[in-house]
Formats: C-alpha cells, structure tokens, sequence
C-alpha cells in the first residue's frame, strides 16, 4: 500500500491495524512534513521538521515493515492560513490549484503499481482535503485508491454522515494499543492526554464499563464518484482530532 499522510502521524495514527496486519511492505508518503507546529520550545520549522521526522521513523522501525518519504511541502500555517480550518472547500480547488497539481505529480512520479490509500478528510483542515482532492484525481483517472479515516486516536463519530463506499474495510484495535503509536508523536500529543470518547484516559474508560475500542476504517468507492469533504455531512470537527 502506498499510503498518503497529510502531516507526519496521520498515516501511523489511522492505519495502525492495517499496517500491522500487511503482509507487503508498505510506503508512507509524507506530504506536508515542513512545520512549524510543536508542543516543545523549539519553532524554527527546520528544527520541528526534524524532530517530527525523529519521532516518525522511530515508529517507522518499530514497525518494520514501512518505508517513509518526506515531501517536505510546508503545511498550511507555512503557507499563510492564520487557521487549518476551513469552511468553504469549494474554494480550495480553486485557490490551491497548484499545490494540487503539483502534488499530483510528486505522487504519480513515485510510480507505484499498487492500491493506493488518501485520507477520507473527516474534518475541514485545509491540507487534508488538499491530498483527499488529489486522491480523487487518481480514482478518476482508474488508479486503484481508497480512503482511509483519519481519527488518529481520539474520539468516534457518527458513521452514517458518511458517503457510502461500494465497499469498506474496518479494523478494532483496543486505545491501549494506539498507544504505542500516539507515545512516539510526543511533540504533537501530551502524553498524559485523555483518550476517550467522553475524554477519559483508559483506566478511567475501563472502570466506567466504556467501549475501549477503536476502529479503523477504509473506503472504496466507484471511480466516477467525488469523494466530498466528510464535515460538510454533519460531522462536528470539534469531535475530531487531526
Ligand atoms: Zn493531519
């Protein structure tokens, strides 16, 4: 699988299961791994670029079945947006035409023969929905794709707001499990950080008798179908963490 990640984390935080569960090497394609953003004192993006990139191959190795590639595009607050969050997706085909196309390229350069998966775009972050445009571009051009939901570790949502995929793959892990994965983004992710649906850390979801599940989920659809930004169908990005 060739797996697109928005930011660094994205990909190892939603295809967790996947990834473990893959008998074939896999390649995760960082796209807007320049940034700025990090709870540590550091904010140079040079510096924060390199150690989200520490943190990624970490998991990477643990993994051991994934090669990583950096595309070093600078994500959105790099790029002028004073906020990730946007309401109108329409206008981003328009006003990031070219970063559209350009990405479009850096992927289809890559030449892989293979399924390739984009995130689903579940909430209205600007640079999730850029790489979810691109991945229809290469569903209607007939590559093999799907799309990935990108709850990469927090809350669960209201399926049914979704488009409906002809087919869709899903995969429970226990929160316990994510952990593993959260812990290594510790620039990103307080670690003492609630995990829950209602906000409690899992020994708490377990003495409350809470599902301590999670699940992960792909989408495939046909190829003359526009997979749309999912917030627009009534998903609360407030529910949402990316
Ligand atoms: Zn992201």
């Amino acid at each position: 699988m060739l797996l697109i990640s928005p930011h660094i984390d994205d990909a190892f935080l939603s295809l967790q299961s996947f990834i473990v569960d893959s008998s074939v090497r896999n390649q995760i394609v960082n796209v807007f791994s320049f940034s700025n953003f990090s709870l540590s004192n550091i904010s140079l993006p040079n510096e924060v670029s390199l150690l989200r990139k520490k943190e990624e191959m970490k998991i990477a190795s643990y993994f051991g079945n994934v090669d990583v590639l950096f595309l070093d595009l600078p994500d959105c607050l790099l790029r002028g947006y004073t906020t990730p969050w946007i309401s109108d997706t329409k206008q981003i085909l328009s006003k990031e035409k070219f970063l559209i196309d350009k990405l479009y390229h850096l992927i289809f350069n890559i030449k892989y023969d293979g399924l390739m998966l984009f995130p689903l775009s579940v909430a209205n972050h600007v640079d999730h929905i850029i790489c979810q445009i691109v991945g229809n571009k290469f569903l209607d051009k007939g590559f093999e794709v799907g799309f990935y939901l990108e709850i990469p570790y927090k809350f669960k949502v209201n399926f049914n707001v979704f488009p409906k995929p002809f087919m869709n793959t899903q995969k429970t892990l226990l929160f316990s499990e994510k952990e593993i994965v959260r812990k290594s983004y510790s620039s990103q992710f307080n670690p003492s950080n609630i995990l829950g649906f209602y906000g409690e850390t899992i020994t708490q979801m377990v003495d409350l008798g809470h599902d301590p599940t999670i699940s992960e989920e792909i989408y495939y659809f046909d190829t003359n179908f526009w997979v749309d930004s999912c917030w627009k169908k009534g998903v609360n990005r407030g529910q949402i963490f990316i």
